[in-house]
């Protein structure tokens, strides 16, 4: 077995020095997997995400794990780490692959690692925080001790024993059998999908903006976790947008507004954002909330592509707002 300080042969970097630069930067203590796809050893860890403890204002909900840019302050932390590693072993910027919310398939390695096992819901519960984590880590291209999975941790639903909380709260249904998640019916995945969204599953929609957390909400895994609060989390956006953040601006000053934060992702539309925000804005039932709803929703029933929800949510609005329907005419969208 190759440990880093013999495989590089400069100062000591033991296992256990790495994991204590993980901890150090607000990580979970990492594990350490022989990479599964090539060469090297993948190292893993939890970064957790802030989970408020405040009632969310009024508006259009944000999930925790966007509220601020988690992945962005653990891309940062890692960059901390890996300076750290290179500064000690010798190692070029180039031998250390970092990654987060990328292709690779980081929650096959976080069950293969033992940092957590696959709960029925398809995410990572980790062993230190349950599965309101964002996992992050990197790739190092050389051999050393490694950790070993818990026993069926990679089985979707193996550990969660007789619970089935996650698939009866789901409110479409998504969670279709262990492990198996519907995309097309998910909320969460749908919230950054161009795809048309079928009118049942707008019903189902409630205030969200961005993001689903029901099937994480009602995990017994996540009660009672206390888990550091990260702090200084950059492109922090509160729980909540207002219609007018949304629906307003142009397409390109909304992105620019979004910059730095999860939202500003560059596969995360303005277009949809729009589209979630007036699916959500059907959700008001106070009539006067309605009346001044309606003429943010209006200016886009002639888009190109989302009028199908600017449509959908107008009627609903309108019959809050006690409004006779009204023929759209014409089509006035302005971008
Ligand atoms: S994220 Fe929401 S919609 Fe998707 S599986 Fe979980 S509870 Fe269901
Ligand atoms: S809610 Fe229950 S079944 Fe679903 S992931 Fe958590 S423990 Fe497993």
């Amino acid at each position: 077995m190759q440990s880093i300080k013999t495989t590089i042969g400069l100062k000591m970097n033991s296992k256990e020095d790495i994991s204590e630069y993980f901890r150090i930067e607000g990580f979970s203590s990492p594990r350490f997997l022989k990479n599964p796809e090539g060469p090297g050893t993948v190292i893993i860890a939890a970064f957790p995400v802030r989970i408020p403890v405040e009632k969310a204002p009024k508006g259009l909900r944000i999930a925790p794990f966007a509220a601020a840019n988690h992945y962005g302050e653990a891309v940062l932390r890692m960059k901390r780490i890996s300076g750290v590693l290179r500064e000690k072993t010798g190692m070029s910027k180039s031998d250390i692959r970092l990654f987060c919310n990328s292709t690779l398939e980081e929650k096959r390695f976080a069950a293969l690692s033992g940092l957590g096992f696959t709960g029925r819901n398809s995410l990572v519960i980790t062993r230190e925080w349950g599965s309101r984590v964002i996992l992050a880590g990197m790739i190092i291209p050389f051999e050393t001790e490694t950790d070993s999975p818990l026993e069926n941790g990679s089985k979707a639903g193996a550990l969660c024993g007789s619970c089935r909380r996650c698939m009866a709260a789901c409110p479409t249904g998504a969670i279709e059998s262990s492990g198996v998640v519907n995309r097309d019916k998910c909320l969460q995945s749908l919230t950054t999908d161009s795809r048309r969204i079928p009118e049942w599953i707008m019903e189902k929609w409630g205030n969200r903006l961005y993001g689903c957390t029901i099937c994480q909400d009602v995990c017994p895994f996540n009660k009672n976790v206390v888990s550091p609060e990260p702090d200084g989390i950059a492109g922090d956006l509160g729980m909540t947008l207002s219609f007018e953040e949304v629906l307003v601006p142009d397409d390109p000053v909304l992105k620019k507004s979004l910059k730095g934060t999860a939202l500003g992702m560059s596969w995360i539309t303005a277009e949809n954002l729009k589209r979630n925000a007036m699916i959500s804005a059907s959700f008001c039932r106070n009539r006067i909330e309605a009346e001044s709803l309606i003429p943010l929703v209006e200016p886009y029933t002639g888009h190109p592509v989302i009028s199908y929800a600017a449509i959908w949510s107008l009627k609903r609005l309108r019959k809050t707002a006690g409004q006779q329907e009204s023929p759209l005419l014409p089509p006035v969208y302005r971008q």
